[in-house]
């Protein structure tokens, strides 16, 4: 900026805004260029019959992105964030096309007419501007008052499509959407999973505790139940659906008044947003499906889902014997729900979903077994799956022989090579944790982690939690490394009562926030049953520490939890001592339990512990769950912990949890054993490349 410019502030700000203003125009103008791109492999794609979908391409991708990202000085996280969104926009586009080629298109007319319960700015609304993003037709809304009457605007031609909400992750199903799903003519085309993010609005801006009134959509005003409670001196009135909120308080024009919708409701009635994020589960969505008059016909290389409704013949095991069907094709089920059939007390219908295509010859062979233990069977429609999941970064592999050490030699498999001869011991006392009650290796999924099988994990963080800046550098680190999980303590066990006892639930919150941030699970320890409810709330798992290995109270409360448990060995615990352990958990119906050697005590005083790396083999073979490696307080030394950290790998662990800190030399807690930044990095490396 000149000298003249910087005398100028005004000045300079509005020339670097229209600076910005030109960079946004390339960037949209290059964005629809990538989208012209997009539809020229497609029809390349097709030509040679190949997938709409490849992840190991979409790895790939994002690694090179991700890499030309940093020497611009952008985080991982963000690189990744806003490719997911370019690259989903290239995948339903190319969808698209394949759909559009093997369906015949709606009569001559250039829009398209959506039946929708509510008014325009309703969710179904907005799902449906999502759904249809990639049409070029124009869209045209039919607003119906109920359910019922959409569903008959579409099967009377008044409209070409309905949009209805079936579930939602916070409310459960919508009853009376499946209950006219089992009439109708009608067949399910799509589906649509909208991330639902309900805000406060006005009709100007005022002071929260000045408003007297709320009008939300009954649902909507559930999901926000606290924030409601928090206003003081407010009622809350129900209406048919949110938009129509925003349009009763515009109408009454009382600033005092105020309704719950969605942000692009608010936008699009021109209301300021008094607060955003109102829900008491951030988490909050909803799945649509998209009917039709015809159902679509979906090209084998897009990925696909059926749903279909039955009911099975009145014999013990009817339904059992029915859902045979599907293990023995080899197809997966997304859901199964009942409801009531109406007029036949304590009878159940039964929705369900697989993944799986009608065109295909597997699925029909197993639709007509299926049959054969039905007494009512309609198929609902096949459809695009719409995938949750994205592609994540490609790891390095290398070769068996780039690594020169052959996993073979490592592990045995085979029972008669067991040196330990740990088979032959006496009869267990553990039973639900044991190789000989179940003898495939359980997995365990956090969020889009998965844990044991053939995966490596690492977790990663601080000790404790010390505060924001320190916790979301290290989700930072842990992020752009490749890592997977976040651990940090907020509770922390203190040989010392004088030590650092740890941020308690202002630091969980810290850490959720980062997580969030930076699309990272948390793992944290709880040390006794009353703090149980707030980090179930918050972590995505929980930690029972080396010495909680034997409070049994707090190993059966967590045995009624639904997060996986990481549960540590204790410092002067046996293997047998541990797995007992683990079944105090999975014998009150918790089965995600992940083991971790953390090192024990013995007369050796030279290292923290010692690592008793042989109980990682020890413990494959004698049980199904996970195991991982802690060796940070194993050995309590930062200049040991990579290379045990790789012995861990080497030795067959499903992965580590190490200590790390921005600045080890300041740390509250463990700072000896924390790495730096630079040895994390290097540890990440040196992993990859085993
Ligand atoms: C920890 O992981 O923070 C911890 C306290 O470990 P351990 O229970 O293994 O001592
Ligand atoms: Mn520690």
């Amino acid at each position: 900026m000149s000298e003249k410019e910087q005398n100028n502030p005004e000045k300079g700000m509005d020339q670097l805004r229209s600076k910005i203003n030109e960079v946004d125009e390339k960037l949209v103008l290059l964005l629809g260029e990538r989208r012209n791109l997009s539809k020229e492999v497609i029809k390349a794609k097709d030509l040679d019959n190949l997938p709409v979908r490849d992840m190991k391409r979409e790895s790939e991708l994002l690694n090179r992105i991700i890499d030309a990202g940093k020497t611009q000085g952008l985080d991982t996280h963000y690189v990744t964030k806003v490719f997911h969104e370019v690259i989903e926009d290239s995948v339903r586009l190319q969808q698209n096309f394949l759909l559009n080629k093997s369906n015949k298109p709606l009569e001559e007319r250039s829009s398209i007419r959506i039946a929708i319960q509510g008014i325009e700015g309703a969710y179904s609304f907005l799902a449906a501007n999502k759904f249809f993003a990639h049409s070029d037709e124009e869209l045209e809304f039919v607003s119906k008052h109920r359910f019922e009457e959409v569903v008959r605007a579409v099967e009377k031609g008044e409209a070409d499509y309905a949009m209805l909400p079936i579930e939602n992750t916070t409310s459960g199903g919508i009853n009376e959407v499946y209950d006219l799903l089992l009439h109708t003519t009608l067949s399910i085309i799509g589906e649509e999973i909208f991330h639902v993010k309900h805000c406060l609005v006005g009709t100007e801006e005022i002071s929260l505790n000045k408003i007297t009134k709320v009008y939300a959509h009954y649902q909507a005003a559930a999901q926000c139940s606290k924030f409601l409670d928090s206003l003081p001196n407010c009622k809350v009135e129900f209406f048919a659906d949110t938009a129509m909120s925003v349009q009763k308080i515009k109408e009454v024009g009382d600033s005092h008044f105020a309704a719950i919708s969605s942000e692009e409701a608010a936008n699009l009635f021109d209301v300021p947003i008094l607060k955003k994020n109102i829900a008491n589960q951030t988490e909050n969505f909803t799945r649509f499906l998209v009917v039709s008059r015809n159902p679509v016909k979906v090209d084998e290389r897009i990925k696909s889902k059926t749903s279909l409704v039955l009911a099975t013949e009145h014999s013990p095991g009817s339904l059992v014997r029915a859902l045979m069907s599907f293990q023995t094709y080899g197809l997966n089920m997304t859901k199964l729900e009942s409801r009531p059939i109406l007029g036949n007390p304590f009878e159940e219908m039964f929705y369900l979903d697989f993944e799986g295509n009608v065109e295909d010859e597997n699925v029909l062979m197993m639709l007509d077994e299926l049959k054969r233990h039905t007494r009512f069977f309609k198929i609902l429609g096949t459809y695009p799956e719409q995938e949750l999941v994205s592609a994540k970064p490609a790891i390095k592999k290398y070769t068996p022989e780039e690594l020169k050490i052959s996993k073979e030699n490592i592990a045995s498999k085979d029972e008669k090579d067991s040196p330990t001869g740990v088979k032959k011991t006496k009869a267990k006392s553990y039973k639900l944790a044991s190789r000989d009650f179940k003898p495939e290796d359980t997995i365990i999924k956090v969020k889009d982690i998965v844990i044991g099988g053939d995966t490596f994990v690492v977790m990663a963080g601080p000790c404790s939690v010390e505060s924001e800046n320190q916790i979301f550098s290290c989700a930072q680190e842990v992020k752009n490394n490749g890592a997977h999980i976040l651990r940090g303590g907020c509770f922390k066990p203190r040989t010392s009562p004088y030590s650092f006892q740890g941020l308690g639930n202002e630091g969980l919150k810290m850490m959720s926030e980062a997580g969030k941030s930076f699309d990272l699970p948390i793992i944290t320890e709880i040390l006794s049953i009353d703090q149980i409810q707030d980090v179930v709330k918050y972590s995505d798992m929980l930690q029972i520490g080396a010495r909680n290995m034997q409070n049994f109270s707090l190993l059966k409360e967590v045995g009624k939890t639904h997060k996986p448990i990481l549960l540590k060995r204790g410092m002067m615990s046996s293997i047998s001592e541990l797995l007992n352990a683990a079944e105090h958990i999975m014998s009150q119906g918790n089965q995600q339990v992940i083991l971790c050697e953390r090192g024990i005590r013995t007369f050796e005083t030279a290292t923290r512990n010692t690592l008793d790396l042989s109980a990682v083999l020890v413990i494959k073979e004698l049980s199904h769950l996970p195991v991982i490696v802690d060796p940070s307080h194993a050995v309590g030394f930062r200049d040991k912990v990579i290379p045990l950290a790789k012995a861990a790998k080497v030795v067959g662990a499903h992965g580590v949890m190490v200590e790390f800190h921005p600045e080890p030399e300041k740390a509250l807690s463990d700072g000896e054993q924390s790495l730096y930044f630079y040895q994390f990095e290097e540890m990440m490396k040196e992993l990859n490349s085993i």
